[in-house]
């Protein structure tokens, strides 16, 4: 689908894949092997097929990389590019071993329920990798005077970032603006800090926004549309934090609250994914604000 002049999303509606040029061209998000056959399918109808010349990882989370070896084989011309903290996070033997682990269980669950007709085959682990570090203010250039700004957006993760398309205010943030569960529902993802988290939700609300191009499901489109999203972003954390705070006052087990949150959270998309390594993320916000008591 087009969703401005030089940006296309395509995916399976929960793993957003975005192409952001019309003749040379960046992918942005790799998603999983899940969603990897949506993609496949979208990309052989394109006519004509953009040359792909980068790949931006915008953070480390299994759910946005896993996909990564797939691409560098599909696309090896592609320079694969992502936060320093990504670079290094994604060459440890354990941190590999857990995504190609967390990968396999979610493919099982979309082959499952037959929204995969095949099992992906293992990831080949050794093309898990970023080329080149980018930072906050980098400049992606690309023909037809198409310029990607690069923006640091800690909080839900060390490495997350996200990119600014001005030529036609398009923001591309992952996970680092909360993940949109439904119409009326914004998880609150301080994984990483809640402080930091909040603040670059702030951060990203300077930029003139026309479509805010999310990691997960629909992009949010307007001006007011995108304000308003970050606003019940930052209200959605600010529910969360005092809540925990609550509860955690009144004597509730961290693990009790962990199971409660998750319950309330993990709803759509997100519920496909080990429950193991969303109740390990849910405790992560339960500790950011226990950490603060
Ligand atoms: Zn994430
Ligand atoms: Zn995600």
């Amino acid at each position: 689908m087009q969703i401005s002049d030089n940006v296309m999303l395509l995916g399976n509606g929960h793993f957003n894949h975005y192409i952001v040029g019309r003749t040379q061209a960046v992918l942005l998000e790799c998603g999983m092997s899940a969603g990897i056959p949506a993609f496949v399918r979208q990309w052989a109808n394109l006519n004509p097929q953009p040359q792909l010349t980068h790949i931006l990882v915008l953070h480390s989370h299994f759910d946005h990389v896993c996909g990564l070896p797939i691409f560098r084989k599909m696309f090896p011309q592609a320079l694969v590019l992502g936060h320093a903290a990504a670079e290094k996070l994604l060459v440890k033997e354990k941190v590999r071993q857990l995504m190609q682990m967390g990968d396999q269980m979610v493919s099982q669950v979309y082959f499952d329920d037959h929204r995969i007709s095949e099992k992906p085959a293992p990831l080949d682990m050794d093309l898990l990798t970023i080329d080149k570090a980018v930072r906050e203010g980098d400049i992606i250039n690309l023909d037809s005077n198409l310029k990607l700004q690069i923006i640091e957006t800690p909080g839900h993760s060390s490495c997350s970032i996200s990119v600014y398309l001005p030529q036609e205010e398009v923001m591309f943030v992952s996970d680092a603006a909360g993940t949109a569960i439904s119409e009326e529902m914004i998880a609150p993802v301080f994984f990483q800090d809640y402080d930091l988290y909040l603040d670059s939700i702030r951060k990203l609300m300077n930029y003139p926004t026309r479509v805010l191009a999310l990691g997960h499901g629909q992009i949010i489109r307007g001006y007011d549309q995108v304000q308003n999203f970050y606003q019940r972003s930052l209200q959605s954390a600010q529910d969360a934090f005092a809540a925990i705070k609550n509860e955690l006052l009144a004597g509730i087990s961290t693990e009790e609250l962990t199971r409660k949150f998750y319950d309330q959270y993990m709803k759509g998309g997100l519920a496909d994914y080990p429950v193991a390594v969303m109740l390990a993320s849910v405790g992560q916000l339960v500790s950011n604000v226990a950490k603060r008591l």
